[in-house]
C-alpha cells in the first residue's frame, strides 16, 4: 500500500545528488513519504498586506509591499551589516541583513516595488525585519492560486543549497504532481465517514498546498486523526494482548494482613480516592491477569499508603512483595516509614541497596529465595540478577519517571509468573500524555489530599531581597520550624553547581551563624553514609536549615520543615519546582514556598513562577508544563524511550482529536481484536507495518 513512497528522494525531480545529501542529514527526509510528511508549521495568507502604520511588536511573519530608499553598509568582515530603509508611505522601517551583505547589495534596487516578508521587531523607536524573504512586486501578486502558503522548517546547510521553505515548497509540487494519483486510503471508509474526515489523497495535497482555510483544517484534522488514531491503536492491541498472554497472580483472599492493619495501624481514615484506588487495584488483581497499572497522585497524597495495602494484599496471598525507589534516601525512608506503620505485626521488611553489605546481603538472598522476607524495599540493587524472589506477586516501582524501562523490564522477567506492577508516579501528567505514553496501562489517580492540609504559601523574590527573605528564615526558625534551601544540579556543569552550592552554604552559614543556628548540607557528590548522616540531623531536628542540592526532591518526609526556598528558580522545570515545594506541607503549621531568581527572566520562566505562585495544583501544573515544553520534553517522555515521533499532531493542543482517535480505536478493537474482518483488512496492514517500523520501545509487559 502506498509503496511509491519508500522511493529514495534523489529519484525526485529537483533533487540531484547534493540536495539529497543535505535533506537527508539535515531534516531526516530519505524518502518520498519523508518529503510528504514533511508538512509546514505554518501558512501565511498571501493576500494578506499589512501598512507599516498598522505593525506591532506582537505580529509573526507578514507580508509589506513597498520600496527601498536607501541602503547603508556598516562594519567590516564577519561584523558587516546591511541597513536598507523601506517605505511604503504609512511609514518607515529597516530591513536588516548581517549574511550576504555583498549579494544583497547588489540585488536590492531603490525605487523598484518588492514584497518583503518577515516577523517585525520594535527597537528604538522603529520597526524592522532582520533577513526578511524579498520579492519583487508584479502584476500577479496578491492573486495566487493558493492563498495559504505553507512555510517549512529549514537550516541554514539546507538554506544554503536553496532548500529554503520555497525550496521545499518547489519539491513539493514536483512530488505531489507526479504521485498524487497514486496515493491509496490507509483508513477503512467507516472510520472515514463516521469521524466526518476527508480522503488521505485529498488530505494530503491540501496540507501543502490548501485551496481554502476550510480545506486546511479539514487536512490537518484528517492527518492528525490517524497519527493519533494508530497510536492509540497499537497501545490498544498491545494492552489487549498482555492481557490475553499474561497470567497473574490471583490475589483472591482479603487476609490478616491487610485486615489487621486497617483495623490497628491505621492512625487515620483512608481518603475516599486511596479507598476508590485500592477497590481498582482489588479487582484487578483477582482477575488471573497480570495487572500493569499506573498510579497517579500529587505529592503528598497519600500513595505510599495505597501501596503498602496493595503489599498487604499480596503477602496475605502467600506472595512476596517488593517496592522500588529511584534513590537511596528514599529508600530507606520507605523502610522506615513502613516499618513504623507495621510496627507489632508479624510481616518481615528489608531493605537492599547499593551500599547494603555483601554479608548482609547474601542473607537477603537467602532469605528472598525461601520466602521469609515477605516484604523487600530497595533501588535498583533489587532488581541485579543475584537477587531471586521465592514468588514475587507484586512490584510496586515508586518515583516512576526517574527510572529507565529496561529496569523495569528486567524485574518481572525472571519470575514464571509475572508479578503485578503497581507504578507510581508524582509527576502528575496531563490527560493526553498519560493516554498516549500509558495508554496500554491501567491508570488510576488519587485526586485528593489528606483532610487538614494548609495549602502551601508560594511567594516569588529576586535576589536583591535576600535579606527579607533571611528575615523571614529567622522568624519562622525563632518559631521552631525548619527550613530547606535548595540549590540546582544540572550535570553539564556540575563544577559550577557544587560551586554555587558552596557559595551559598557560606553565605547561610554567614547569615545564620552558630551556636545559634545549625546548618545541614548535603550533595550528590557526599558519600551516601555522609549524606544519610546529614539528612538523620535535620530530621531529627537538630539542625534548623538544610542546604541541598536536588537530591532532596523525590519523596523526603520532614514534617517539621515548613519553609522551602528555592535558589535560582529559572534554573528548574515546573514538575521539578513542584516536586520539591511538596517537600514542605506535611505537617500542622502554615508551609510556605519561596522562589529566588534573578531579575532578568525569560518569558518562560516568568510563566513557570507566575504558575507555582498561582497553584499548587499539580495536574493544572502539569498542563503549563506541557504547553510550555511540548511533550518531547516532559519528564518520563524522554527516559521512558517513548520516541512518538508526531509528524503533525501536538499532545498539548489536539486534545479532543486524541480522545476521538481513541474512542474509535477502542470501539474497532472491542468489535474485532485481530483486525480480521475484511473492512479492517486495510487497518491490520498499516497498524502492523507501523509496529514493526517502530522497535520496542516500551517493552513493559
Ligand atoms: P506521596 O507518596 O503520595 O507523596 P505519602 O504517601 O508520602 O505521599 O503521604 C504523605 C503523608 O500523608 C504521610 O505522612 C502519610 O502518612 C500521610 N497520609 C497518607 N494518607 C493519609 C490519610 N488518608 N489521612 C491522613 N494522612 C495521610
Ligand atoms: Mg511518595
Amino acid at each position: 500500500m502506498n509503496n511509491f513512497l519508500d522511493t529514495d528522494i534523489s529519484y525526485l525531480t529537483g533533487v540531484g545528488p547534493k540536495k539529497a545529501d543535505i535533506l537527508k542529514k539535515e531534516a531526516d527526509i530519505r524518502t518520498f513519504g519523508d518529503l510528504m510528511y514533511y508538512f509546514p508549521f505554518r501558512y501565511i495568507d498571501k493576500t494578506k498586506f499589512y501598512k507599516i502604520s498598522e505593525l506591532s511588536a506582537d505580529m509573526s511573519n507578514i507580508q509589506i509591499t513597498g520600496k527601498i530608499t536607501a541602503i547603508n553598509i556598516t562594519g567590516q568582515g564577519r561584523g558587516q551589516r546591511l541597513n536598507a530603509i523601506f517605505t511604503d508611505g504609512s511609514g518607515i522601517m529597516d530591513l536588516v541583513w548581517f549574511k550576504g551583505v555583498n549579494w544583497i547589495r547588489k540585488t536590492l534596487l531603490p525605487n523598484k516595488q518588492y514584497i518583503i516578508f518577515g516577523k517585525p521587531t520594535f527597537f528604538n523607536g522603529k520597526y524592522s525585519i532582520a533577513h526578511p524573504e524579498i520579492d519583487e512586486l508584479t502584476p500577479n501578486t496578491g492573486k495566487e492560486k493558493f492563498i495559504f502558503h505553507g512555510a517549512y522548517y529549514t537550516t541554514e546547510k539546507m538554506k544554503n543549497s536553496f532548500l529554503t521553505s520555497k525550496g521545499i515548497q518547489n519539491l513539493q509540487m514536483n512530488l505531489l504532481r507526479n504521485v498524487a494519483s497514486k496515493i491509496e486510503e490507509t483508513l477503512p471508509t467507516n472510520i472515514i465517514n463516521n469521524n466526518n474526515n476527508i480522503g488521505l489523497r485529498d488530505a494530503l495535497i491540501n496540507i501543502h498546498f490548501p485551496i481554502s482555510q476550510e480545506m486546511l483544517q479539514k487536512a490537518s484534522f484528517r492527518l492528525k486523526f490517524e497519527e493519533l488514531f494508530l497510536i492509540q491503536m497499537s497501545l490498544i492491541r498491545r494492552k489487549l494482548l498482555r492481557q490475553s498472554k499474561s497470567e497473574g497472580h490471583i490475589f483472591s483472599k482479603v487476609g490478616n494482613n491487610f485486615n489487621n492493619f486497617y483495623k490497628d495501624n491505621l492512625p487515620f481514615d483512608l481518603t475516599g480516592a486511596q479507598k476508590r484506588v485500592l477497590k481498582e487495584i482489588r479487582k484487578n488483581t483477582v482477575t488471573g491477569k497480570q495487572m500493569n497499572r499506573l498510579l497517579q497522585g500529587d505529592v503528598g497524597s497519600g500513595k505510599t499508603l495505597v501501596a503498602l495495602m496493595t503489599m498487604l494484599l499480596g503477602i496475605d496471598n502467600d506472595c512476596q512483595a517488593a517496592i522500588m525507589a529511584p534513590t537511596e534516601i528514599l529508600a530507606t525512608q520507605h523502610y522506615k516509614t513502613i516499618c513504623e506503620m507495621l510496627n507489632g505485626m508479624p510481616v518481615t521488611v528489608e531493605l537492599l541497596t547499593g551500599s547494603t553489605r555483601k554479608k548482609k546481603r547474601e542473607t537477603l538472598h537467602t532469605g528472598l529465595r525461601d520466602g521469609s522476607i515477605q516484604i523487600l524495599i530497595g533501588t535498583h540493587a533489587l532488581i541485579e540478577d543475584t537477587v531471586q524472589f521465592n514468588n514475587l506477586g507484586i512490584v510496586v516501582i515508586d518515583e516512576q519517571h526517574r527510572f529507565g524501562v529496561i529496569q523495569r523490564a528486567k524485574l518481572w522477567n525472571k519470575n514464571v509468573l509475572r508479578p503485578h506492577v503497581l507504578v507510581m508516579t508524582a509527576t502528575p501528567i496531563p490527560r493526553t500524555l498519560s493516554m498516549t505514553l500509558y495508554g496500554d496501562l491501567d491508570v488510576s489517580i488519587i485526586d485528593e489530599l489528606p483532610p487538614g492540609r494548609k495549602p502551601i504559601e508560594t511567594k516569588h523574590y529576586t535576589d536583591a531581597k535576600r535579606r527579607v527573605v533571611f528575615g523571614f528564615m529567622k522568624e519562622q526558625i525563632d518559631k521552631g520550624r525548619q527550613i530547606y534551601v535548595v540549590y540546582p544540579l544540572i550535570k553539564e556543569s556540575e563544577k559550577l553547581d557544587i560551586k554555587d552550592l558552596e557559595d551559598g552554604y557560606e553565605s547561610i552559614t554567614r547569615a545564620f551563624p552558630l551556636p545559634e543556628y545549625k546548618v545541614s548540607i548535603v550533595h550528590g557528590k557526599m558519600k551516601a553514609k555522609d549524606k544519610e548522616y546529614e539528612m538523620q540531623r535535620f530530621a531529627k531536628g537538630e539542625t534548623n536549615i538544610m542546604v541541598a542540592t536536588t537530591v532532596i526532591e523525590v519523596g523526603v518526609n520532614v514534617p517539621n520543615a515548613s519553609v522551602m526556598v528555592i535558589e535560582s528558580t529559572e534554573r528548574f522545570g515546573l514538575s521539578q519546582l513542584h516536586q520539591l515545594r511538596g517537600r514542605v506541607g506535611r505537617g500542622a503549621e502554615q508551609s510556605f514556598c519561596i522562589l529566588m531568581s534573578s531579575y532578568k527572566l525569560s518569558k518562560e520562566s516568568k510563566k513557570r513562577i507566575e504558575t507555582m505562585v498561582r497553584t499548587n495544583d499539580g495536574f493544572d501544573i502539569a498542563e503549563v508544563d506541557l504547553k510550555l515544553r511540548g511533550p518531547g520534553d516532559m519528564d518520563g517522555t524522554a527516559q521512558s524511550g517513548v520516541g512518538f515521533d508526531l509528524k503533525i499532531a501536538n499532545l498539548a493542543k489536539d486534545t479532543q482529536i486524541l480522545q476521538i482517535a481513541r474512542d474509535n480505536a477502542i470501539k474497532i478493537l472491542d468489535d474485532d481484536p485481530m483486525l480480521d474482518k475484511p473492512e479492517n483488512r486495510i487497518l491490520k496492514q498499516r497498524v502492523t507495518r507501523e509496529e514493526n517500523k517502530k522497535i520496542n520501545y516500551r517493552e513493559i509487559s
